[in-house]
């Protein structure tokens, strides 16, 4: 017998008992006739019974009820009841465990919506307990540093003694702090490392340290590059402008009245603010394409009849070095869609340096040719479609027979005043941003600049342009412009 019945028996026994010794007093003291006092006692017995019956078949119940309140974890309907107490208390019960289960809902979906947002931040995210030890990391810290840096000391992963020193320093009680740290591989890159203090909640929870990693690299190396662009065209303008001045001042001072001097210093000076005139519009040019490298060019253009033109404006300049200028091209070359200004600067920068470093005696070749656009497994096609670009394009290789250029220097022969001999591209009317600009405006056109280069045979800079649609190869190249 459950103790519940127990006290539930006594209770009973005792009303009743109560209500016995009641009727037998009325009953002694001859206020009650036996017959009725043994018909009260007899209805009190049958009442109480009933009475208790009902109260242990709803104490159960609500027991029984109250377990599977426990046990589920869904909303649960309240059982009928035999008493109205019961019932109301049955309803209460299932209210409450439907408010529990709500709250219990919303906590899961905040912790889940709470790690799905860490998870998917961008940046490396990471939680150190009171001894330094990763207790958690996100997604973006787990692929930057490993995913074996969780539960390890945080010096295990990054060696940093700077970002070491903040981490303790906070975890003393120091103030929030940031860092730059240097990642030196796989390939070198800038964090800026914020280092946080985190309380946990709880009373006496130790101190933890939240460790936040944001990559600035990017920007280290455009503000490097705009202060090393600065410093490199100022440089450039201020050899011509000094070598001018000095001219000038030897002119009006101690050359003043030689003729034979005069004639030859305006000569240099000549050259100076012709290679200052180049420098600046080459500036000028390189900020203007790279202003609307990200709008695609609308035209249509005769890549052909461009080279064509080039090649007659060149010539004197080609026969100047001895060197004899060719153009292959097709018979017909589709059209591109481009700016034809640019295109033209592009290939003038090309045929020019490949005369400027060509030697004298060769040949420079300027080849055209279309690439099939069902071909796509070509070398041509696979290079436009790293960049995006896929369909029919065409190639314009320029090849010299000059010094060539040796390998190390090839991934650097694009940026703005690269030079492989400063002196020699100086000495050659050099401005050392053509291949700057070249790279920007294929760019802009979605082709590819390929550059090939064999250091005592010479090089072939290649640019691949993607073609108009529908225009394969029906514009016949001899008879355009
Ligand atoms: P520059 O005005 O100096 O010619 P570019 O940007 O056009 O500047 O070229 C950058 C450097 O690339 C040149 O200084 C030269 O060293 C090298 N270069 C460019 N074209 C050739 C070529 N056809 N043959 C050998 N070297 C070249």
């Amino acid at each position: 017998m459950k103790p519940g019945s127990v006290q539930l028996g006594l209770a009973g026994a005792l009303i009743g008992s109560l209500a016995v010794i009641s009727v037998l007093a009325l009953m002694i003291t001859g206020l009650v006739p036996p017959v009725i006092g043994m018909g009260l006692i007899l209805f009190h017995a049958v009442a109480v019974l009933v009475l208790l019956r009902m109260v242990r078949r709803d104490t159960r119940g609500l027991l029984s009820f109250a377990e599977r309140l426990a046990e589920t974890p869904t909303a649960q309907t309240a059982p009928v009841m035999g008493s109205a107490v019961a019932n109301d208390i049955a309803q209460a019960m299932a209210r409450a465990h439907q408010l529990w289960l709500d709250r219990d809902d919303a906590d899961v979906r905040r912790a889940a919506a709470a790690e799905a947002v860490l998870e998917t931040l961008h940046d490396p995210l990471i939680l150190l307990n009171d001894a330094r030890d990763v207790l958690r990391a996100n997604q973006a810290a787990r692929s930057l540093l490993g995913e074996r840096m969780v539960g390890r000391d945080l010096a295990g992963t990054l060696r940093n003694p700077t970002l070491l020193e903040a981490v303790d320093a906070v975890l003393a009680g120091g103030a929030s702090r940031t860092v730059e740290v240097l990642l030196p591989v796989p390939v070198e890159r800038t964090l800026e490392a914020r280092v946080k203090p985190f309380r946990p909640a709880g009373a006496d929870q130790p101190l933890q340290v939240l460790l936040t990693l944001h990559d600035v690299t990017v920007l280290k190396r455009s503000e490097q590059m705009r202060a090393d662009f600065v410093a490199n065209a100022s440089h450039e303008l201020r050899t011509p402008l000094a070598a001018l001045i000095g001219f000038i001042e030897t002119l009006r001072g101690p050359a003043k009245d030689d003729r034979a001097a005069h004639e030859k210093f305006l000569g240099i000076m000549f050259d100076q603010a012709n290679r200052m005139s180049r420098l600046v519009n080459d500036l000028m040019s390189l900020s203007r394409i790279e202003m609307d490298e990200h709008s695609p060019p609308t035209g249509a253009v005769d890549v052909a009849r461009i080279v064509r033109n080039l090649a007659v404006t060149l010539e004197m300049r080609a026969a100047s070095r001895k060197v004899k200028l060719r153009v292959d091209s097709p018979d017909s070359l589709p059209l591109v869609v481009g700016d034809e200004d640019q295109l033209s600067q592009v290939f003038q920068n090309l045929i020019d340096n490949a005369i400027k470093y060509g030697k004298e005696q060769t040949e420079v070749t300027v080849t055209l040719s279309a690439n099939d656009p069902a071909g796509g497994g070509s070398a041509a096609a696979r290079a436009l479609a790293g960049r995006g670009t896929r369909g029919p394009s065409i190639t314009v290789a320029v090849t010299d027979r000059g010094e060539g250029i040796a390998r190390t220097h090839l991934p650097r022969l694009t940026e703005r005043f690269y030079r492989v001999d400063p002196a020699r591209s100086r000495a050659l009317g050099g401005t050392g941003l053509g291949l700057a600009i070249v790279k920007h405006i294929v760019n802009r056109h979605r082709g590819r600049l390929i550059i090939d280069s064999e250091v005592g045979k010479g090089s072939t800079f290649t640019v691949l342009l993607p073609a108009m649609a529908g225009t394969g190869g029906e514009i016949p190249a001899q008879q355009a412009g």
